[in-house]
């Protein structure tokens, strides 16, 4: 079965999550500011980046992640010293009266995930560890607004989280400057640099971008001829309008992967769409986190299936909108197949983790037993209590941090019905 669907065996590497990340204290980032180097050749960046942030409780130890990166310098009014422990930056800071903190960060490293570069054709781009190529709080439920500037060889073309500030020429190299005010966790920052053919449309007040290096503009709006059609039915199951002024979509590398504004898909991807045009759930899953996962997040990755399982049902529903009920049963006859195969093992369990730990078995729970739990619910209520549910779960919850009982109750004030039996039996296994 995973030979034959494409949707299941490549949605896997849209999101490849750590462990619940565990804080000293509570650190509140508001901003990041970057400037960064990234150096194909030799696999490396250079890194400033300044920080602005509010802590809670005891500021001696206030830590960030930083993956494997080498820490040059740590500067700031408040900073007393700093240390690298692990793949964690400790700072310890006086207490101050004046609110945010503020630090400058200088870093160098070589990251081996999180930033993927191909030196053969020239290109690289961003893979969810944040923390491997940028300092940052990979706390999911810490949402900050995010400024880019990328200095590189002159030629190179870039495509970035928010919105393109334009560029300015320096001495040898390119500064292309990106701005997101939206405030999403770190996991969502990203970018993709190298060289590439374009084509867009504006859909209302959106920017759709498509990029291949090696797809043409005629057959690069093939590959994404649904995604006007694709936006436009999220905002309307949603209840919100997208909030960006662009949305990119990049056929690079062998990964999927959204980001804030923009996602990566393998290059392998228009094959899957030329030969069955239905087979599109990769652009209307990464498209479907612009909701759920980028703003409507899990507040730890106990709570993850309200990220992935959201984006594998919207796609599913989508589909069902574009090609019919056939085709959706389809899907949810596959995600029930993988639900009874887990079953047969005797791996069954809770939608949430404790601690999540990625493991493919995991990864089905959360991805399409949680699938298939999405679609007995709206078996359950009807079409239009679940689609209400749903709408006001979205809005209510929209550019924060969700857990499942937040889902639980939103769909029960929308619906009127006591949903305890549901979610003890399909999403916490108690009964
Ligand atoms: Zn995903």
């Amino acid at each position: 079965m995973f030979k034959c669907k494409n949707i299941l065996i490549v949605i896997w590497y849209c999101f490849l999550a750590t462990a619940v990340h565990a804080q000293v204290t509570k650190l509140n980032v508001l901003s990041y500011e970057l400037t960064l180097e990234p150096d194909i050749q030799t696999q490396s960046v250079k890194g400033s980046l300044k920080v602005q942030f509010e802590v809670e409780g005891d500021t001696k130890k206030v830590t960030f992640d930083a993956g494997t990166l080498n820490i040059d310098k740590v500067s700031g009014a408040n900073l007393l010293s700093f240390s690298k422990v692990g793949s964690e930056l400790e700072l310890a800071l006086s207490t101050s009266n004046e609110s945010p903190y503020e630090v400058t960060i200088e870093y160098s490293g070589n990251p081996k995930k999180g930033l993927l570069f191909n030196a053969n054709l020239n290109q690289a781009h961003t893979v969810y560890f944040t923390d491997h190529w940028m300092v940052c709080n990979s706390n999911p439920s810490d949402r900050a607004s995010f400024s880019l500037n990328l200095l590189l060889p002159k030629g190179m073309q870039s495509v970035a989280s928010g919105k393109s500030l334009g560029i300015e020429e320096r001495a040898e190299k390119t500064l292309h400057k990106w701005h997101q005010a939206y405030e999403t966790p770190s996991y969502t920052y990203g970018f993709v640099i190298g060289s590439f053919k374009a084509t867009a449309e504006q859909i209302g007040d959106v920017k759709l971008n498509y990029y291949s290096s090696e797809l043409e503009p005629k057959a690069l709006k093939k590959v994404f001829v649904e995604t006007p059609n694709i936006l436009k039915f999220f905002e309307e199951k949603s209840g919100i309008q997208y909030v960006q002024d662009s949305y990119s979509q990049v056929l690079i590398g062998d990964n999927y992967q959204e980001m804030s504004g923009l996602s990566v898909l393998s290059k392998a991807y228009p094959t899957f769409v030329f030969k069955d045009s239905s087979e599109i759930h990769l652009t209307s899953h990464e498209l479907a986190h612009q909701w759920w996962g980028n703003m409507i997040t899990c507040e730890d990755f106990g709570h993850f299936w309200l990220n992935e399982a959201f984006a594998v049902y919207m796609s599913s529903a989508f589909s069902e909108y574009k090609f019919g009920d056939k085709k959706y049963q389809s899907d949810i006859s596959i995600y029930k197949s993988i639900y009874d195969d887990i079953v047969k093992r005797g791996k069954d369990r809770s939608l949430v983790f404790k601690t999540w730990m990625p493991s493919r078995l995991n990864r089905n729970v959360i991805y399409y037993k949680g699938a298939y739990v999405l679609h007995l619910l709206r078996e359950k209520v009807g079409d239009e209590l679940f689609w209400k549910g749903i709408q006001s779960y979205s809005i209510k919850y929209f550019g924060k941090s969700v857990k499942t009982d937040d889902f639980k109750v939103a769909m029960e004030n929308a619906t009127g019905l006591n949903l305890d039996t549901f979610f003890d039996r399909w999403v916490y296994n108690k009964l």
